[in-house]
């Protein structure tokens, strides 16, 4: 209450004072009503010319006179209301901001006018805080294998914080053990107030993979790419199974009524792979999380229908594919680590049977993968079970009888079977 308000309380209650002793008649109270006249009247006059002549403009703060924000968020001043006798004169005020809520820090917002020559000037107190930790992002898998033969390179990561930016060069990498075959590595990083992150990675250790194995030489991986299909996978499985032979099958995404021939095909005792999602290569390669995340997918929907869980993927184009490049460089140096890391294997050829190529006829098919065949390698031979490939089923037979005749070991891919890689070239 201030010193305006108490002459009100004072003054009004004069008055009602007054106007009882109007009404009574006692003769002894006349010279107190004179002079209670008169102080009512000195009231009213000083009120009013308090009023016109010393009051003084009242300037309001809209909100909390104390705020506390988070460091990065934009702030955004509520104002303040200047009055003056009853009336707004808000747009004589000035702002003084002096908040930057970038930086964590005390800072003033003045609201002030000058009436009469002089100032008048409140406050407002910001405390701007940094109370959120920075994002530290890892590089590659969360887990990564990397085989017992080879050293672990970092992958690397990303740290942005919100009021320091990057702040990746702080990140402090520790290793634990875990056990013999396992360990973790703990990044650590600190913002200037003092939040911290923390990401780990784990990393098993893992037999190398086999890329030259000479117990293998002269074995012959019959490998079908692209299917399944109604009209030519059945085909190609009956003449399997009358062979007697375990072939391997790397797919692509099926619809639900091709369900079937994906369970088939693990029924009887052949090998499933991943190809790929939609074979398009734009696609499929437009970055290297898009395409493990197809991978993903692809083995979880194998899993679901066959409850095998495959390992094994043959990168549409082969690991050699240089088409990838408009769509993302470097992107099968990027895969074809990751793959292994994440514990998947990925298989090209050395026996391309021209299937899908320019070959027509089911002889240069033969041709093409029986003159080519040694004893001195493992033989991954790549056929393809796409729709309308007759020329392939009907060259198999032939294929696999030559091999039976000539001492080759036909047989699916199995976790013993040397990786038969490309040199990557994107
Ligand atoms: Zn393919």
């Amino acid at each position: 209450m201030n010193i305006l308000n108490v002459i009100e309380v004072i003054v009004a209650i004069i008055l009602i004072i007054f106007i009882v002793l109007l009404h009574t008649s006692n003769k002894k109270l006349k010279l107190y009503r004179v002079v209670f006249l008169e102080i009512t009247l000195v009231a009213i006059f000083g009120h009013v010319g308090y009023n016109l002549f010393f009051k003084q403009p009242t300037i309001e703060i809209l909100g909390d006179k104390k705020i506390v924000i988070e460091a990065g968020r934009d702030y955004e001043d509520k104002g303040a209301k200047a009055k003056l006798r009853g009336k707004d004169i808000s747009k004589t005020l000035k702002v003084k901001n002096e908040v930057n809520p970038k930086k964590p820090g005390e800072y003033k917002v003045y609201y002030e006018l000058i009436y009469k020559n002089k100032l008048i000037k409140v406050e407002r107190t910001v405390y701007v805080k940094d109370e959120t930790a920075p994002t530290l992002k890892l590089k590659g898998s969360s887990t990564i294998n990397v085989p017992s033969d080879s050293e672990y390179e970092e992958e690397g990561y990303t740290v942005e914080d919100d009021v320091d930016g990057d702040i990746s060069k702080n990140v402090k990498i520790d290793k634990k053990e875990i056990n013999e075959k396992q360990y973790k590595i703990i990044y650590t990083v600190c913002d200037k107030s003092g939040n911290s992150t923390v990401a780990e990675r784990i990393v098993n250790i893992v037999n190398p993979v086999k890329k030259h194995d000479k117990s293998k030489n002269g074995y012959v991986y019959l490998t079908f790419d692209d299917g399944p299909t109604f009209d030519i996978t059945p085909k190609i499985l009956d003449i399997l199974k009358e062979e007697n032979i375990k072939a391997t099958f790397f797919v692509i995404n099926y619809t639900k009524d091709k369900e079937p021939l994906i369970k088939r095909i693990v029924e009887e005792g052949h090998s499933i792979g991943i190809h790929g999602n939609s074979h398009k290569y734009a696609e499929e390669y437009q970055s290297a999380d898009h395409f493990m995340d197809n991978v993903y997918t692809m083995e979880k929907k194998i899993k679901d229908v066959t409850g095998i869980e495959t390992k094994i993927i043959r990168f549409p184009g082969g690991s050699s594919n240089t088409v990838s490049k408009y769509y993302s460089v470097g992107i099968m140096t990027a895969l074809t680590r990751r793959v292994l890391q994440e514990g998947y294997r990925y298989f090209d050829w050395n026996i391309p049977s021209g299937d899908s190529g320019d070959v027509d006829t089911s002889e240069a098919v033969y041709n093409n993968v029986t003159k080519n065949l040694g004893k001195d390698y493992p033989n991954m031979v790549l056929m393809h079970d796409f729709s309308g490939n007759k020329k392939t089923v009907n060259a198999l037979r032939d294929i696999i009888r030559y091999c039976k005749s000539n001492g080759y070991i036909l047989d699916k891919i199995r976790d013993d079977t040397p990786m038969i890689t490309h040199k990557v070239a994107n």
